[in-house]
């Protein structure tokens, strides 16, 4: 059922996730599927619904920054962590933040895939916070999506992708950021980006410094990351394939992008005008007076934050259109440039 978001839905929506339902809702980073996270039927139905292997562990919702104590094993977090921890929590949450942290026996071992961590995120939208508030508190809530495909930023994408699987799609329009959060390890001795995402390193480091620089290992493209310890902290369901349209996706930088000749049936993602223009030189014969069909431009200015929200729309939009294939330029490698390429090299591993 798709309704618009409001008070009195909210609150339908809240009981739904109350008795054990399956909600969508909308967030500043992308639209979840949430599930109470201490009812494991509720959970399995959200892995069977997504399609998603169980390996890979849930991010957990919270409304208030008191919830971590349901759900954080302090005493196995030394002094460092633990003043890490309250940093981030006075300065970057609410907001794009997932911090893996280590968990309480009683969260269900379903929602973190049996790792001894739990992904935990504050999210910075009212009618996200309301929600959960409203039920029980603590919603665990991976991407609307079905697993491996792209996430859903508009309402429309996850009742085209999930429909009457779910109990309730609630519609709060567009996602303002557009790429999922940025999940921070806080459980090792340094911490580490395990996924770019919606707030940058550069963010992160102005407030706990120096962050490891080691990413996970991917071993296969199809294969998941299974090890796991706290000492080497992979993070399962990281794969080097992910986030994935259907269209065979190629990633270029920008000098190679804009010597690629012009194909009628294919999508060209340009990251701004600036590289589309140097395409266009090379390509004086392209027919792209009718419209620019199949050209699409991330941010016309270049600017991070608006390309990485026009991303998955962009890619939405091209995947409908059954191109042959989709040439995307590499963004530039810094701040939210790192979660845009980071999408977009997982899109190009199908
Ligand atoms: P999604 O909710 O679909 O954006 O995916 C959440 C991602 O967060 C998972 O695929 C994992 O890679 C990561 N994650 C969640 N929980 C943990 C954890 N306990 N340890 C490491 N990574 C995690
Ligand atoms: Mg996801």
């Amino acid at each position: 059922m798709l309704l618009p978001l409001n008070d009195d839905t909210i609150m339908s929506a809240a009981s739904c996730l109350c008795k054990g339902g399956i909600v969508a809702f909308p967030t500043e980073t992308v639209y979840g599927l949430g599930a109470d996270v201490f009812n494991t039927t509720a959970l399995a139905r959200v892995f069977e619904v997504k399609r998603r292997p169980y390996f890979d562990p849930l991010i957990v919702h919270i409304a208030e920054l008191s919830t971590l104590m349901r759900l954080v094993d302090y005493t196995a977090m030394d002094a460092e962590a633990i003043r890490r921890l309250k940093k981030l929590a006075n300065t970057l949450m609410p907001g794009p933040l997932t911090l893996i942290l280590p968990k309480l026996p009683e969260v269900p071992d379903l929602a973190t895939g049996g790792l001894k961590t739990v992904a935990v995120r504050f999210p910075k939208h009212s009618g996200a916070l309301a929600l959960i508030k409203n039920s029980t508190g603590a919603v665990a809530a991976p991407s609307a999506n079905p697993f491996g495909y792209l996430s859903p930023t508009r309402a429309e994408h996850v009742a085209e992708q999930l429909g009457n699987d779910v109990d309730i799609i609630l519609d709060g329009g567009t996602s303002e950021i557009g790429v999922e959060s940025t999940v921070l390890d806080l459980s090792s001795h340094l911490p580490r980006i395990l996924r770019p995402g919606g707030v940058s390193r550069e963010e992160i480091e102005a407030f706990i410094g120096k962050l490891d620089d080691v990413r996970p290992e991917h071993p296969h493209t199809e294969e998941p990351v299974r090890s796991f310890n706290i000492g080497q902290c992979l993070s399962p369901g990281q794969l080097k394939s992910h986030y994935a349209p259907r269209t065979k996706l190629f990633l270029l930088d920008t000098d190679f992008l804009c010597k690629e000749a012009y194909k009628r049936n294919c999508a060209y993602l340009f990251f701004n005008t600036v590289s589309f223009d140097l395409w266009k030189k090379n390509n004086p014969r392209a027919p792209l007076n009718g419209g620019h069909r199949n050209i699409f431009i991330l941010s016309h200015n270049g600017d991070l934050r608006d390309a990485a929200s026009n991303l998955f729309e962009k890619l939405h939009c091209i995947d409908a259109a059954a191109y042959s294939a989709i040439y995307a330029e590499r963004a530039p490698d810094k701040g939210l440039g790192r979660a845009i390429n980071d999408r977009l090299e997982k899109a190009s591993n199908k």
